[in-house]
């Protein structure tokens, strides 16, 4: 800690960002938690190396004051009970979802998850006897009629992140909690700052810091926060499976966190003010964003969430692919690319409708999601609407 000696739970999480992981005093007063490097951590007698197990740091990959600051911060504003920190966003949830799961479990995953998800559910869990079931997202209580009595976990995200569809994360945390089982959520999109996740029902929380920790497209990492529940079990995976992220990422990660709350902010109005633009153009059929009040699951966005952040994606009126090639390669501002919670904006053309298997998808024109980056909103939209010129001189 900083000045203070209060407790951090007293503070809003604007101040907690700021306070949280840092003991400059530790550190011959820099600012900062420095990087430590390092493997072995030396015993000074044979004595203190046999006790090593109470000792707070015994080698590198369980942890190093640069993770334990990252740790505690990131703890600290999801009001979680503890947090790991691992090497990428897919990587976090591979632990999470390895640390509440053996084999013979039925696990539910929401039909809308992120694909390298899915991927790992039908890759490496089911070599290992898991059986994963996809569900509605927009399933809310009715998920209790998909319960097994095997079924030990349910994966949620929200909104997801190409089709944006909403979910109901207390009421699925509470049939889960009902049957026994763990309620994990992806809330990459939200962030602790947007979707305080442990305070919601959810016992394991995964963040890609790779996105909005980041904030500049030069890092990849994951973090896992649990509640009291399920913390045990997540350290203790995390321990045995030694995924540790590297300690210039966990650098990175401390640094990001120090700005998240404003990079955060300005990409949700700035993500909603394109959102709206978007929807008043007449090549626009949708705009999925669950802060504009035309979206479905937009009263469970205002009653579970404190803001948006700037991902949110666009339904065209059916065109050609290529004019749709003519309108996104032109585009000057928008990088054709995956991520996003960078400083740069992005575009991204998806189709969910090959992986679905729980409700079709069909959106009924080409999809398109945007990262709204801080270049200025008014050259983001000229670059638009010449791009929208081109679509139009390309039908
Ligand atoms: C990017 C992303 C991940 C994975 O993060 P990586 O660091 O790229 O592995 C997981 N979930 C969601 C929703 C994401 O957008």
């Amino acid at each position: 800690m900083t000045k203070t000696s209060a407790p951090l739970d007293k503070f809003q999480p604007e101040t907690q960002v700021v306070l949280a992981g840092r003991d400059p005093f530790r550190f011959e007063g820099f600012v900062n938690t420095p990087i430590w490097r390092g493997s072995t951590v030396l015993k000074p007698t044979i004595e203190a190396y046999n006790n090593r197990a109470t000792a707070r740091y015994t080698y590198g990959t369980y942890g190093t004051p640069t993770t334990d600051a990252l740790e505690t911060a990131w703890s600290a504003i999801s009001k979680a009970a503890g947090t790991v920190l691992v090497p990428s966003g897919l990587a976090a949830v591979a632990v999470a979802l390895q640390s509440c799961l053996k084999a013979g479990d039925h696990l539910l995953v929401t039909d809308s998850v992120y694909r390298p998800t899915r991927n790992f559910c039908e890759s490496f869990l089911k070599r290992f006897g898991v059986e994963t079931t996809y569900y509605d997202p927009l399933i809310g209580a009715g998920i209790t009629s998909l319960m097994r009595a095997n079924t030990t976990a349910v994966f949620t995200e929200a909104p997801g992140s190409q089709s944006f569809e909403m979910q109901d994360i207390p009421a699925i945390a509470k049939a889960a909690h009902d049957h026994g089982a763990v309620c994990l959520m992806d809330n990459t999109w939200a962030t602790p700052l947007l979707f305080p996740p442990h305070e919601r029902g959810v016992d394991l929380a995964i963040e890609a810091g790779t996105k909005y920790l980041s904030g500049h497209s030069d890092l990849l990492l994951g973090l896992v926060s649990a509640n009291e529940r399920c913390w045990p079990a997540l350290r203790q995976t995390f321990d045995s499976m030694s995924i540790c992220a590297g300690p210039e990422d966990v650098f990175l990660g401390l640094r990001g966190l120090r700005t998240m709350v404003l990079r955060v902010k300005e990409a949700g109005w700035r993500g909603l003010e394109m959102a709206r633009w978007f929807e008043a153009r007449p090549e626009v059929k949708a705009v999925l964003h669950p802060a504009l009040p035309s979206h479905p699951g937009h009263a469970l966005w205002k009653r579970d969430f404190l803001g948006a952040t700037g991902l949110f994606s666009i339904i065209l009126h059916p065109v050609s692919p290529a004019a749709l090639a003519a309108m996104v390669d032109g585009l000057d501002l928008f990088g054709i690319g995956a991520s996003w919670g960078g400083y740069e904006s992005l575009v991204l053309p998806f189709d969910c409708t090959p992986y679905r298997t729980a409700t079709p998808w069909e959106p009924g024109g080409p999809t398109l999601r945007f990262q709204i980056g801080l270049e200025d909103i008014g050259d983001l939209q000229r670059d638009l609407a010449a791009g929208f010129d081109r679509l139009k001189a390309a039908s």
